[in-house]
């Protein structure tokens, strides 16, 4: 099997990296302690064509391939995993309307997506408070009155929903599985955002829930067929994972550069801590981990670009590598000692950006469920 990356990939990788240690960096304690990421940052990712790295030339993106998203991805979280996850949340919408919109529809929101807009951020909405995985519990409903769907209740946890933009939105249509998406425009009359969640990590990132009062959405904006909901959140969250998998690769990486930096800087007793063998013994288990989860993601990926069956393989990366730099970071923590539950390290904030990984896009327990429902065919 061939690992190498082409050309083209390592230019993305260098050039990303680039952009993100230019244009991000320098606002990491920024972000961290006003808790927002400035807004021209949106339009400065769109112009580095961060949000368009998978999606067709004719709708403004590169042209690349899945791996090449999860590629951009790692690297902006190996900087910054808010940042990663505005990235991989804005892809949402983006490849929803890929799957499952038709030509109107793609031309229509496709390019603005891509090239991002301030205040702008497309949105992904299917959580509600009853449940992030069920679709018999999606209450929000949407009825058709003449052109339009109209739009009652209450949607849980979503990212950017109080930014304005593209929302593709899960909404109930009939009894039981009848769930449908539907593409709207937030912000517009009939849609509210309360205050924002107060989040462990990611800081600068918003996640509200969303008030729906007769809020009302074209009938031509309905994606797919009525009722295809709950398959149009499967294929999409299929990618979602892999972004998630991406930002978790990223903060890995960093966080293992930041534990071998500091255990060849801090001496004790007149030698760095690195000459120790527990030291030693952690990094180790960390490059491990590292490059295990590296080489598991790169081959869902290339199976993906196959166009081969992903549903259990991006299930099996997205719970591995949410494991993973929940454990490296776990132990970067813990290699820089008590100063590692300091805020002067950033090993810190690495370990809580990291928890996001065990619970978006299904959470750790659901994705067993899925690995197992596709091994035994259920
Ligand atoms: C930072 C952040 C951003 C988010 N952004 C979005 C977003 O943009 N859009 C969106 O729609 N959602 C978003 N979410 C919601 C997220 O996807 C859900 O929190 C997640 O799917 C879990 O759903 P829940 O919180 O309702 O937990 P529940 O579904 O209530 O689960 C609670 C616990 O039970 C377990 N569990 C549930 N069902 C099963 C089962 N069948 N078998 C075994 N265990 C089970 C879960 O693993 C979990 O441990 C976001 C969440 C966070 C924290």
């Amino acid at each position: 099997m061939d690992f190498a990356l082409t050309k083209e990939e390592e230019f993305l990788q260098k050039s990303t990296r680039e952009f993100a240690e230019r244009e991000i960096s320098p606002l990491e304690n920024q972000i961290e302690q006003e808790d927002k990421i400035p807004d021209d940052l949106i339009l400065k990712l769109g112009k580095q064509g961060l949000f368009g790295i998978p999606v067709e030339k004719k709708y403004g993106g590169m042209g690349g391939r899945y791996l090449d998203l999860v590629l951009g991805v790692e690297q902006v979280a190996y900087v910054s995993g808010a940042v990663a996850f505005m990235v991989a949340v804005n892809y949402l919408p983006v490849i929803a309307i890929e799957i499952a919109g038709n030509e109107e529809q793609k031309a229509k929101f496709l390019p603005a997506l891509v090239k991002g807009k301030e205040k702008s951020l497309g949105s992904f909405s299917f959580t509600e408070h009853s449940t992030g995985s069920d679709p018999r519990e999606i209450y929000a409903t949407a009825q058709l009155e003449g052109e339009h769907y109209v739009c009652n209740g209450h949607k849980g946890f979503t990212t950017g929903a109080s930014y304005d933009g593209t929302i593709v939105i899960f909404l109930r249509t009939g009894e039981g599985t009848d769930v449908s998406a539907f593409i709207g425009q937030k912000n517009t009359e009939g849609y509210s955002t309360p205050p924002a969640y107060p989040l462990i990590g990611l800081r600068g990132m918003t996640v509200t829930d969303i008030e729906l009062k007769n809020w009302r959405i074209p009938a031509a904006n309905l994606l797919g067929n009525r009722g295809d909901g709950f398959s149009i959140l499967l294929n999409t969250i299929a990618v979602g994972k892999v972004d998630v998998a991406g930002a978790m690769l990223g903060i890995a990486q960093r966080a293992l550069d930041e534990a071998m930096k500091y255990a060849t800087e801090k001496t004790m007793r007149g030698r760095p801590i690195g000459n120790y063998q527990m030291i030693q013994y952690l990094i180790a288990e960390m490059a491990i981990d590292v490059e295990a989860g590296r080489y598991l993601l790169y081959r869902t990926m290339s199976l993906m670009d196959q166009k081969k069956r992903t549903l259990g393989s991006c299930a099996v990366a997205k719970l591995f590598l949410a494991q993973m730099a929940d454990r490296v970071t776990q132990k970067a923590v813990q290699v820089h000692g008590g100063y590692g539950y300091t805020k002067d390290f950033k090993v810190e904030r690495l370990y809580r950006d990291a928890k996001f990984g065990g619970v978006v896009e299904g959470s750790n327990e659901i994705q067993r469920v899925i690995i197992a429902r596709e091994l035994l065919k259920l």
